[in-house]
């Protein structure tokens, strides 16, 4: 019989993408969100279980009924401009949320936890490329609590043997290749969804936040991960723990940094139509430039970031944003 994951937040953008990969790979992926920012219509390869995470009963029934191998944690509020005006919601769902989840799944005796975390966690590093021995100093409460998840997981690994891979992504953009897929939160705040919407006409402009940062052209440089490979990523992440592996962090970026200026020149190649723009001042919280060395996953979990190309990404999230069924 094919072995159950135990996917929370697998109605989301990336647990979405990561319920086709695990399919792909011969898994059951069940997915547990609370749909409080997934789609229901977004989970097409599995069950879905509708429960919080707040909710310890919730996640002991699931496990119970399901009896998964391991668990993939993607769950979790994620928007750092929000988590700055509001962090006791960040503190509270993100960390009580991956607490009772962490606790049940040992209590159900998994000793296999994959959770996406975030390079958000290494805050504002001056520029240079982030290894995964960088010292993490997370600039807004998003990143403070997902450094926070990492030292619980440590802990609960050495006093439970609940093994762990951690993945640091950077930016995830894209949609799946085939079109099943794609991203859509609510509301969007991320930078190539809202810029091709813009594009689309559906929103009056993209709005630059800040074009005064030490940066080559003035705005803040992210690097860019295409879903697909991310979620590929977990997958091999999934095999190693279950293959007796121990407990490792991964970054998943590209290794390339581009400036909201050369997404948006990208972004003008790729469709052939203007992106309309407006200066606006700084979001709190950004970091000014956080780029990926990403050789770990590679040369350890023999991972190919083979969709990851700029013009790639934007082109498979315009083939997305064009489909008659996406929503705002
Ligand atoms: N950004 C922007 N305008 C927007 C949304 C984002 O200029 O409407 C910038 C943002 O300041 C950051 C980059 O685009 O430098 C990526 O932001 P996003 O919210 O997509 O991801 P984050 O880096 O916050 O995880």
């Amino acid at each position: 019989m094919a072995q159950r994951v135990l996917v929370t937040g697998g109605a989301g953008y990336i647990g979405s993408h990561a319920c086709k990969a695990l399919a792909r790979a011969g898994y059951v992926p069940v997915a547990f969100d609370n749909l409080s920012t997934g789609w229901a219509e977004a989970v097409k390869f599995g069950p879905l279980v509708r429960g919080d995470l707040l909710d310890r009963a919730a996640i002991d029934r699931a496990m119970a009924e399901h009896r998964p191998v391991a668990v993939m944690h993607f769950a979790a509020l994620s928007l750092v401009g929000v988590s700055m005006q509001d962090p006791g919601l960040y503190w509270r769902v993100n960390v009580t949320g991956a607490l009772n989840l962490i606790e049940a799944a040992c209590a159900a005796g998994i000793g296999s936890f994959v959770f996406s975390s975030t390079c958000a966690t290494y805050g504002d590093q001056d520029g240079v490329l982030l290894t995964e021995e960088t010292p993490q100093h997370p600039i807004n409460a998003y990143g403070g609590s997902k450094r926070a998840i990492e030292d619980m997981l440590r802990d609960f690994g050495a006093a439970r043997g609940l093994n762990h891979v951690i993945f640091r992504y950077f930016n995830v953009a894209g949609a799946d290749p085939e079109g099943d897929l794609g991203e859509q939160h609510r509301p969007e705040t991320h930078l190539i969804p809202l810029m091709l919407d813009a594009v689309a006409g559906r929103r009056p402009a993209l709005t630059v936040f800040g074009d005064d940062y030490p940066t080559r052209d003035g705005t803040c440089i992210r690097d860019y991960v295409h879903v697909t490979d991310l979620v590929q990523a977990h997958v091999l992440g999934l095999r190693r723990l279950l293959d007796g592996g121990g407990s490792r962090a991964f970054n998943l970026g590209s290794g390339q940094g581009f400036s909201v200026r050369e997404v948006i020149e990208a972004s003008r190649a790729v469709t052939n139509r203007e992106v309309p723009v407006i200066r606006g001042p700084r979001r709190a919280g950004d970091a000014v430039s956080l780029v990926s060395a990403s050789t770990r996953a590679v040369q350890e979990l023999g991972w190919t970031p083979e969709h990851s190309s700029l013009r790639r990404m934007i082109a498979d999230a315009w083939a997305w944003a064009q489909k008659p069924d996406y929503r705002q």
